[in-house]
């Protein structure tokens, strides 16, 4: 059978180890011969026990876990060549020529830099006898497809990135326990949610909890934002509101590119309005905990179409990655998808919103 490895790289999600469980069951069903990659691309480096045949059953029970039971890494080693001629080695050593890359943009760019690079790796392992002619020979593709695990659904081509609606499930519930204290003391409520180029969470978290004002990256608020806000939080308490609730995004900024902190909006609200105010930094409990029964079936989805992909993968096929669109999964090429994605974040450095939101799409 063909040899097919998954792995996930980049920062975890809820909803990864579904992913990983339908790419490990669809290959063995359809005849592969399968392996994690443990610590992500580190362990693509390294090699040795970090690459593991993988059995129908070391896939169970791990559905229900939240990020990725098979580890992730940031790793310098990678963006070296040295440290992908190494990598190049242990996948032909053990006959993998097919890739499932579970991770963000950056994951998804050095995997399609691994695959343009393949053909002049296995030259130069066959130069320095590293490899055999046969060897050279027998791997001399390698086909790779993405999917995206991030909270921040901040990939452009999908509608959802796998582990967003575990992570909006997960600040709704802290929203929801902070209000009813709230509501006893007639305070104001701060919280700042992850989302470092994204605004997706805070935006969706300040419609669900009935927000007075949110931050978002992708569309500062007017330069007179202190007065404005004020304003609002004053009408509402007027009109007998016993609360406020302000969501602002990690990634917040004014219309000069400044952070907009939770810090700096409590000392507006402070100065103006006197308001007993209160900040809620949710951090990494948004990443953390079971995954939803979006994300369960999004990974088992998106794992399974990606498996097809690489067995459907000619030398002439495109790396694409696996998205939702509407409901259906479909396959998109992947570098165009990286590049309106990095195409958005140059937008909201070179402070052109309009362009930034219209970018940014669906998703
Ligand atoms: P997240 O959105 O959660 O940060 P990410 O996949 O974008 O996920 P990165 O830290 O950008 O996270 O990338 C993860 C790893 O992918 C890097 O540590 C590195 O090993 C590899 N990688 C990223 N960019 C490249 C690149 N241009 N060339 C080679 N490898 C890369």
């Amino acid at each position: 059978g063909k040899g097919l490895a998954v792995f996930t790289s980049g920062g975890d999600s809820q909803g990864m180890n579904a992913a990983v469980r339908a790419v490990v069951r669809m290959a063995i069903y359809l005849g592969c011969k399968v392996f994690f990659i443990k610590e992500g691309y580190q362990g693509m480096v390294d090699g040795g026990d970090n690459i593991e045949e993988a059995n129908w059953s070391s896939v169970s029970s791990i559905i229900h876990k939240g990020g990725t039971v098979i580890g992730s890494a940031r790793c310098m080693d990678f963006k070296e060549r040295v440290g992908r001629l190494k990598a190049a080695c242990n996948l032909v050593k053990r006959g993998i020529t097919n890739l499932v890359v579970i991770g963000g943009d950056g994951s998804l760019t050095g995997a399609n830099l691994f695959r343009q690079e393949w053909s002049s790796l296995l030259d130069e392992l066959l130069q320095t006898s590293q490899i055999n002619k046969a060897e050279r020979e027998k791997y001399k593709q390698l086909n790779i497809v993405g999917m995206v695990g991030s909270i921040d659904n901040d990939f452009c081509g999908t509608d959802m990135t796998i582990g967003t609606d575990s992570a909006l499930h997960r600040i709704m519930d802290a929203i929801d326990a902070i209000v009813s204290t709230a509501y006893s003391h007639q305070r104001t409520f701060i919280m700042e949610v992850m989302g470092r180029h994204c605004g997706y969470l805070a935006l969706v978290t300040a419609l669900t909890s009935e927000a007075d004002y949110v931050f978002i990256p992708e569309m500062p608020p007017p330069r007179d934002w202190p007065t404005k806000l004020c304003t609002k939080l004053e009408q509402e308490r007027t009109a007998g509101q016993r609360l406020n609730i302000i969501i602002v995004s990690e990634g917040a900024i004014d219309r000069d590119g400044q952070p907009i902190t939770a810090e700096m909006v409590k000392q507006v609200v402070v100065d103006n309005l006197k308001q007993d105010t209160r900040i809620t930094v949710l951090g990494h409990v948004q990443r953390g905990g079971a995954p939803s029964a979006f994300d369960r079936v999004l990974g088992c989805r998106m794992g399974a179409e990606a498996v097809m992909a690489l067995m459907e993968a000619t030398p002439e096929t495109e790396a694409c990655v696996v998205s939702l669109d509407g409901n259906q999964a479909v396959r998109l090429p992947l570098m165009e998808c990286v590049e309106k994605t990095k195409a958005v974040a140059k937008a909201m450095a070179d402070k052109e919103w309009e362009l930034a939101v219209q970018l940014r799409g669906r998703s």
